[in-house]
């Protein structure tokens, strides 16, 4: 290599490491025991930032390294400084505010995982388990606490929680956030902190609604943005199957046997759907699992526990209970039923090809798809390639994607909000040219009632349902990401 070249590709490798962001050597052991050898692009833009105290508007999927990209760096700047106040007491100095149950043990999970050479406590939040339990660990102090909304929002009015000492707050998901409803909880939960504090506000989307609550609280923050929602990581191949819809599940299994696939995620768009496959593949001797909101904690534990360890091949999930599940080198996603939130899509195939390993997305899909496959196609300002599966050519009408499937044209709203079920296969399918035209926003429009009819949300207190933390709960109290294996 020309000199030239290898003085400038040291210079590059050596601006791309950890501690070249200026993190400290307790920091740069921990990464270096999770296996991580270069900073992800969010880590390299946000870690210097927030290391200065700076607030901070990054846009970050789940996937781009994220957790760390924040984590890092908040308990660099928390080991460097010591509370203020009562020595006797840890007073809660940040705090993560995350939308589900998954995402608030994972990331507490990697907060300790990466603050395992400080000596810094940190404790989830989250709704479905023991109040008291979490009230020990909170008078016991802690440092860092990883909550979400309803529950920290049950704490404070019952002041078993004190925010008046945080120094950093982290939202984090704050698109998902306002989708679940958690919007006027976060504002009641922003009126405890301390007004002089760090913000870091992470989002995948910036809709108007997201700047604006962005706005709202964070103190000339500096912008971040590694990946557009539509971007997909390039290690993740992606395949549309035109399938007949009553062959789905016949074709699932076909794919799963003939490629000897080992660990399949597959997304379901009802929790009623996915019992159902996860049952009926089980009964077809490929053994399934389904997890989704219905199911309590300790359930969705178990089954994500079982698929870890491979003694359940496929794990059946809506979108909400799939959300931010980190499973490390997840080789296939099969959409068994395409989202109508085409932003869900980008969700689910995240789930494989996840810190540089590859991944296989599949989506089986019927002619009545044809509408939601033409949103995620806009979206991702591509088209997926089409295969048909030998012995699975469809049968019933053409799968388009041009505003005349079979579903513009039979699209009632109404029916679909009432039902809360995807769209049944038609009676009466016709396969001429059709004139049900739906623009580029009844896609989300879909969406909401979709996700509402994925029924992961309960409605808590207030006019919106929401997800995550508000559903019942038996048995489970342990985090799950430490069934999660690998390096969370
Ligand atoms: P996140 O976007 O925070 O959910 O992280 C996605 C995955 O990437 C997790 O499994 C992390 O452990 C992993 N990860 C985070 N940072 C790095 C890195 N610098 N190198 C390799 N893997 C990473």
């Amino acid at each position: 290599m020309p000199s030239g070249f290898r003085r400038l590709f040291q210079e590059i490798s050596i601006s791309n490491s950890f501690e070249t962001l200026g993190l400290r050597a307790e920091l740069v052991r921990a990464v270096a025991d999770e296996g991580y050898t270069q900073p992800t692009p969010v880590q390299t833009q946000a870690i210097p930032v927030i290391l200065a105290g700076r607030d901070i508007l990054a846009g970050a999927q789940t996937g781009t390294g994220k957790t760390a990209g924040f984590a890092l760096p908040l308990l660099q700047l928390l080991a460097a400084r010591t509370a203020g106040g009562d020595a006797s007491r840890r007073p809660i100095r940040a705090l993560i505010l995350t939308p589900t149950r998954e995402l608030a043990a994972q990331i507490e999970e990697s907060v300790r995982g990466y603050g395992r050479h400080l000596r810094l406590k940190s404790t989830t939040v989250f709704g479905g388990v023991s109040m008291n339990q979490q009230i020990g660990a909170l008078r016991r102090g802690v440092d860092i606490l990883v909550a979400t909304p309803g529950r920290l929002l049950d704490h404070l009015q019952s002041r078993t929680v004190d925010l008046s000492r945080v120094e950093i707050l982290v939202l984090d998901e704050a698109d998902r956030m306002l989708d679940m409803g958690f919007i006027r909880d976060i504002r009641r939960i922003l009126v405890a902190l301390p007004s002089k504090r760090q913000n870091l506000f992470f989002s995948a989307t910036f809709t108007p609604e997201i700047r604006g609550l962005a706005d709202s609280f964070l103190q000339s923050p500096v912008e971040v943005a590694v990946a557009k929602s539509t971007e997909t990581a390039d290690l993740i191949s992606q395949v549309v199957h035109p399938v007949d819809k009553d062959r789905k599940r016949a074709a699932l299994e076909h794919l799963i046997n003939a490629g000897d696939w080992r660990q399949v995620l597959v997304f379901a768009r009802t929790k009623h759907g996915a019992n159902r496959l996860a049952e009926q593949l089980d009964k077809d001797g490929i053994s399934a699992d389904a997890i989704h909101g219905n199911k309590s904690q300790g359930q969705r534990t178990r089954a994500l526990a079982q698929f870890k360890l491979g003694k359940v091949r496929v794990l059946v999930a809506t979108d909400i209970a799939a959300r931010g599940l980190d499973i490390e080198q997840l080789p296939h996603v099969v959409n068994y039923e395409l989202p109508n939130v085409p932003e869900d899509y980008i969700h689910r195939i995240g789930r494989t090809g996840r810190a540089g390993s590859s991944g296989q997305a599949v989506s089986l899909v019927c002619s009545e798809e044809g509408d939601f496959l033409r949103d995620i196609e806009r979206l991702l300002k591509r088209s997926i390639e089409r295969v048909v599966i030998e012995g699975f050519q469809p049968t019933g009408a053409p799968l388009r994607t041009d505003g005349a499937s079979v579903a513009s044209r039979q699209r009632r709203p109404q029916q679909r909000q009432q039902s809360g079920r995807p769209r049944t296969q038609g009676q009466g399918v016709r396969t001429g040219s059709g004139d049900g035209r739906r623009g580029q926003g009844a896609g989300a429009g879909g969406g909401g009632q979709g996700r509402n009819s994925s029924g992961d949300r309960q409605q808590r207190s207030g006019s919106t349902a929401r997800r995550g933390d508000s559903q019942p709960h038996q048995n489970g109290n342990r985090s799950i990401s430490s069934l999660l294996g690998g390096n969370r």
